[in-house]
Formats: structure tokens, sequence, C-alpha cells
């Protein structure tokens, strides 16, 4: 009846206004973090297979949060994309990981390039390459030290346009890795068409590969792929020796996962890493 509409309607409506009230919250939380500085990176290794040695870190944001504890990226970042404060979290990321891997290099630390990741929102603003040449000049890094993961829904909307971008910095020494490997619809096609250096296949896949199963089969080929491509690849959520021992067979060159180390603070890395070379 009219009356039961209606109050779907209002319920409906209340249940909208309070998810829209929820975001604009934590929109506001966000924007006061950032001055408050509660943001901080972690860095996970990349490890080497063959060796064990370091080959680069991965930037992974963290929110302290006074109320809140540790926060996860997985509960921010799309708010903060939604509402478009991934520039300016994202502008903050850029600035750290630089910053910090400056730091280090000055430092006498080899710890390989730094890769930070770059969300789709983040990827497609147009003052995206102004910023990181600007940030490149002023810091006297070399490219070569840094590296960008993006997913493939970064590069869906215009692929004209990512591989433009992705060009470009390219050219001066930028480094790219496919993130997420395999779990979009059109991966190969950017294999094709876009300038990446790297593959990471996706924790999803590695968390099949036992031996015999048709995961494993799955992870061989996409190894071989990358091969054949002479294209870097890297297993990302390895956590246990099995793991480790089918990935080393079927000749990947790195790992990363909590069989190693969980993403862990600045201090932390030189610590366990920071064997000066
Ligand atoms: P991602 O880029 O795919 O990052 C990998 C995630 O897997 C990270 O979660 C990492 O801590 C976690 N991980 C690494 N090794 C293992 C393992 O062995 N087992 C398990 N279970 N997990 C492992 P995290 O740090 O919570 O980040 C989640 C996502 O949030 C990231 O996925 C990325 O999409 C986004 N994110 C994190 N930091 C940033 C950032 O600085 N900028 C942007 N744009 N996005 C970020
Ligand atoms: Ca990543
Ligand atoms: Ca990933
Ligand atoms: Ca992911």
């Amino acid at each position: 009846s009219k009356d039961i509409s209606g109050n779907k309607y209002t319920l409906y409506n209340s249940k909208m206004n309070e998810l829209s009230n929820e975001k604009i919250i934590i929109e506001n939380d966000i924007r006061r973090g950032i001055e408050e500085r509660e943001f901080e990176l972690y860095y996970q290794p990349k490890i080497n297979i063959k060796n064990e040695g370091i080959m680069g870190l991965e930037a992974l944001i963290r929110w302290n949060h006074p109320l809140r504890g540790s926060v996860s990226p997985d509960e921010f970042i799309p708010i903060a994309e939604e509402t478009g404060l991934i520039d300016s979290l994202g502008k903050w990321i850029l600035n750290e990981a630089i910053y910090q891997q400056e730091k280090w290099i000055n430092m006498g630390y080899k710890f390989g390039a730094i890769s930070i990741n770059l969300s789709p929102k983040q990827f497609k603003n147009k003052d995206i390459k102004t910023e990181i040449l600007l940030l490149l000049s002023k810091s006297k890094l070399e490219s070569k030290y840094i590296e960008f993961e993006i997913t493939e829904t970064a590069a869906i909307e215009s692929e004209e346009y990512t591989l433009d971008l992705m060009t470009e910095l390219t050219e001066l020494g930028i480094k790219f890795a496919i993130d997420d490997f395999g779990t979009g619809y059109s991966s190969l096609s950017y294999l094709i068409n876009l300038p990446f250096d790297t593959i990471k296949i996706d924790k999803s896949f590695i968390d099949n590969i036992s031996k015999g199963s048709r995961g494993i089969e799955i992870v061989k080929g996409i190894i071989a792929m990358a091969n054949s491509l002479k294209m870097n690849v890297i297993a990302e959520g390895v956590e246990t020796k099995e793991q480790l021992d089918i990935l080393r067979e079927l000749e990947c060159d790195m790992v990363q996962g909590y069989y190693y180390n969980p993403p862990i603070p600045a201090d932390k890395i030189e610590k366990i890493y920071g064997i000066k070379k």
C-alpha cells in the first residue's frame, strides 16, 4: 500500500543520509589526519628469490588514528578516491616516499627502487605528471629509484592518456609495475600496448599454488609469459615456505609477503636490511 512504500522510501532515504553522513565524517577526518600528520608510510621488501637479497620496497600507507588505532588503507583509500581527497593524500605519499628514498640513498643504503601505489583516480588527474616531475627535479633523485604500481582499472578508462603518461615517464627512466595482475578482465591487452616493466601476480593466485593444483599451472603460465616478454615478475602475498619453493622452481624473479616481512616502518627496514654496501 501507499503507507508501506512511503515508509520504505523514508527508510531508504535515511539510510542513504546515514551513509553519506558517514562519508562526510570520514572525509573530514582524513583531512584532519593529513594536517595532524597521522599518516605514515610502511615499507615491504621485494626479495630476490635466488639470493634472498632486497631488490626494492613497496610503500604502503598507514593511518595511526588517535581514536580508532591503525586504520586499513582498504577502508580510507576508496573514500579518499570518491571525495577527491586522494589528490592531497597522494601528493603527501609521493613527497614522503621520495623524501625517504632520497634520505636512504644519501645514507648509503641500497634498498633498490621504491614502489609507489597510484590509485586509478590519482593516475587520471592531469596534475600528476607535473607533480612527479616537480618532485624529481626538487629532490635530484635518480628516476631509476622510483617505480609506480598501477592496477589495470587505472588504465581502463583512457588507454590513450595512460599510454602518453606512461611513455613520457618511462622515457625519464621511471618504471611501472602492473599490480594485482590477473584479476581484471583485460590484463593481456595492456601487456601489448603499455610499457610495463614488471608483472605483480595477485595474491589470490599465490594462495592456490599447492603441488598438483590447477593454480600452479596458471602461475607457471604467467611467469613463462613474463619471461618471454622480457618483463620482471614478482609474486605478492607469499606466506609459506611451500609457496616460496614452488615459485623458485617456476623461476619467478621476486617475492613479497609475510613469509619474509609484513610492511614495516622505515627505521625497522634500516635495522633489518641496512647493511651498507
Ligand atoms: P596492494 O597494492 O595490492 O598491496 C598489497 C597488500 O597486501 C598490502 O595491504 C600488504 O600489506 C598486503 N600483504 C603483503 N604481503 C602479504 C601476505 O603475505 N599476506 C597477506 N594476507 N597480505 C599481504 P595493505 O597495506 O593493507 O594495502 C591494501 C591496499 O590499499 C593496497 O593493495 C593498495 O591498493 C592500497 N594502498 C595501500 N597503500 C597505498 C598508497 O600509498 N597509495 C594508494 N593509492 N593505495 C594504497
Ligand atoms: Ca601494490
Ligand atoms: Ca596487489
Ligand atoms: Ca590490491
